[in-house]
Order: structure tokens, then sequence, then C-alpha cells
């Protein structure tokens, strides 16, 4: 396969197709870095060399009744997490302080749920006004199932973005999750979209999902165009219905990351929870398709630091970038065409 014709098509908007990922996730292992360069070509066009940084604070722990089968805070999950309500104002000031410190342009609000309860965005929503003030840093929520009367409400706030993912294919959602839907998801979704919000919306690899509905995903997502994409890779955790699933390897993880971003050449592309345990020694690698980490952990898993992510950063050539897309491609005397 000559993977640099396909990036001259995706770069001259046009677009992957099915077979074409097939042949990407079975890319021989000496075909890897041609992949990855021609990847990285489609990702320089976009986001230059920059990379994003995120920082997420887990507001709210636990104590959820939907059964997600990959989530260690689910009512079916037997995993010691932390449970606690939705933390207090300060502590939402507190985390949008490390985030800053950690060189993050955006601060990600996570609660765990079914979706929040209308005082819960009443706190959030007067949250989000203080830590905007005084740290700057754009703000995304990641609340559960929305309606458009809250996604109105968090827009309004000014909350920039809205995260959720997709998670997995139509076709392979009842296998991971039987208390909402694919469905669901999407009018989410719609919601935030219809609400002016950007969206943040991916998926989590590696829980048992066949070739088809990687391609499924994939094509979906090309389909919601998300501003941004997270590749989660799984991060089995003991005590979870999926706890003894093998992991993907390194370089499976580095194919679909640069399957996604021929997907989705200009959303901004995020490798990331797993991604420690999934790609090890190949975590740099994963810069060249994905434009965007997350540091200091994850919901319930620790992950890399600020300073170290830095560093790696730095060593790759590449720049710590909290400015976004427009001035990350300006830099590099390119356009961007979304
Ligand atoms: S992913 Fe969210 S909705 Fe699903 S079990 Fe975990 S906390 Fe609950």
């Amino acid at each position: 396969m000559n993977y640099q014709e396909l990036a001259d098509r995706v770069l001259a908007g046009g677009r992957i197709a099915r077979e074409e990922g097939r042949a990407v996730l079975a890319s021989p292992e000496e075909d890897l870095l041609a992949l990855l360069d021609a990847a990285f070509r489609v990702r320089r066009r976009h986001w230059g060399k920059a990379v994003q940084i995120h920082y997420l604070i887990n507001a709210k722990s636990g104590l959820c009744p939907e059964d997600c089968a990959y989530c260690s805070q689910s009512a079916v999950s037997e995993a010691a997490v932390p449970r606690y309500g939705l933390v207090d104002e300060e502590a939402l000031l507190q985390g949008a302080a490390r985030a800053a410190e950690a060189g993050s342009r955006r601060y990600c609000i996570v609660m765990s749920g079914r979706g929040p309860a209308d005082h819960e965005i009443d706190r959030l929503c007067a949250a989000v006004g203080l830590i905007r003030a005084r740290h700057g840093l754009s703000i995304c929520c990641s609340l559960g199932l929305l309606d458009g009367a809250k996604a109105r409400r968090l827009k309004a706030a000014g909350v920039e973005r809205l995260n959720h993912n997709l998670n997995t294919s139509e076709g392979f959602y009842g296998r991971i999750c039987s208390t909402h839907t694919y469905t669901d998801r999407l009018e989410t979704l719609a919601a935030g979209r219809s609400a002016g919000l950007e969206l943040c919306s991916g998926v989590i690899f590696g829980q048992g999902e066949g070739e088809g509905d990687i391609l499924d995903v994939c094509e979906a997502l090309r389909e919601l165009a998300p501003e941004s994409v997270p590749v989660n890779f799984l991060h089995p955790i003991p005590g979870t219905p999926l706890e003894r699933l093998a992991h993907l390897g390194p370089r499976r993880c580095l194919r679909l990351l640069c399957l996604m971003r021929f997907y989705n050449p200009a959303s901004e592309i995020r490798v990331a929870g797993g991604r420690e345990v999934q790609l090890r020694g190949l975590q740099p690698l994963a810069l060249y398709p994905a434009n965007s980490i997350f540091v200091e952990g994850y919901l319930t898993t620790p992950g890399q630091g600020a300073a170290e992510a830095h560093r790696m950063i730095k060593d790759l050539g590449f720049e710590v970038d909290g400015r976004g897309r427009s001035e990350a491609a300006k830099k590099e005397g390119v356009a961007h065409i979304r």
C-alpha cells in the first residue's frame, strides 16, 4: 500500500476507503515507519509539531449506576476506587491551578454517573466563570448523558467543549454497556452541538471489538466531525469485567492512531487513557499521528507526569502548544482546511 498517496488524498480533502483502513490495520511491521511518516504529514498540515496538553479532574468518583464494562467506577466494578460526590468549588479551582502549572490549555472536568443533576450543573456553572477568570483555561466537561437545556446552560456559563465518547461501534455497544445505548450517546452529542459546544468524542480500543467495529466507529467519528478525538486504549483494571483482556501491543496502538488521523485529518487527536501501559516505550512515536496528550493521570489510574511529558515532547523536537490549531499551523506556514 502507498501510504503517501493516501496522505496526499486526505490532505486534498479526499477520504480513506474502508479497504484502505483494513490495509492500515494489517500493515506489515516493516511498513510502520512509512505509515507513521504519512500520518505525520497529515498531522503536521493541521497542527504543525505542536502538542496540546490536557489535564483532567475526577470531580465526582464512583457511585455510578451504569454498567460500562471498561470502567472502574461502574455499578458492576469491584475495583477499589475513591467514591465521592461532586467536589466543592475550591477543589475545582485547585485542579485548575494544577492544570495551568502542567502547561495545559484545557481543563477537563469529569463526573461519574449517568448524567448530572440540575444542582450539579448549578455548581459547575458557578465554578466555570471563576476558573476562566483566574487561569484563562478552556473548559471541557464530561458529565454523562445531557439534554439540550443542560448543554445550553453549560455553554452560557463559558464551557467550551463537551466530551462524550462513542467508545466503540454501534454494533458492539451492547457488549460493553446495557444501561444506556449508542443512540443515547449520539443524542447527547447532538444536544451539545445544538447548544454551540465543541465536541470531544472518541473511542476505547482493545475491548474485544473486531476489525469491522474499529472501521465502523472510525467512520462514525468522521461523520460526527468532533473537534477533538480522544483515542483510549483499554487499561484492563482488576475488578472490572474486562480485566482479563490482553493488551493490544504498542505497534497495534500506533496503527490505530494513524488510522484515526486518516479518518479525521483536521481533528485534534489525543492519545488518551492507556497510553503509558499500552504504548510503553513507543509513546513518543504516538505524537507523529496524534497531537494531544493527558498528563498527570486519568480518572482512577496514574499517568505520566507533566515534567516528563514536556521532556518527551522536547526530545522529539516538538513543542508544547497552548494556543490551538490555528496558531500552530500558522507557525508551520501551512493552512488548515477546516
Ligand atoms: S463510564 Fe461513566 S457512565 Fe459508564 S460506568 Fe463509568 S462513570 Fe458510569
